[in-house]
């Protein structure tokens, strides 16, 4: 579902466990491996999903 009225910032910011830049085709959320989804990593926050708990992952479409 492509929205029309996404705020354009070419600064989005990748996280060190995105695959891949979101707004990309091919691009989606994931639920972060790392923290299942939590955000955390015991008292910490989450280093590969910034604590947002999810990722943008690669959806190869062949
Ligand atoms: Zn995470």
């Amino acid at each position: 579902m492509i929205s029309d009225n996404q705020p354009a910032d070419g600064a989005q910011k990748l996280l060190p466990g995105d695959e891949t830049a979101p707004g990309t085709k091919q691009a989606a959320e994931g639920i972060c491996p790392a923290c299942a989804g939590t955000g955390r990593l015991g008292r910490q926050t989450c280093p590969d999903c910034g604590g947002t708990g999810t990722i943008t992952v690669i959806v190869g479409d062949a």
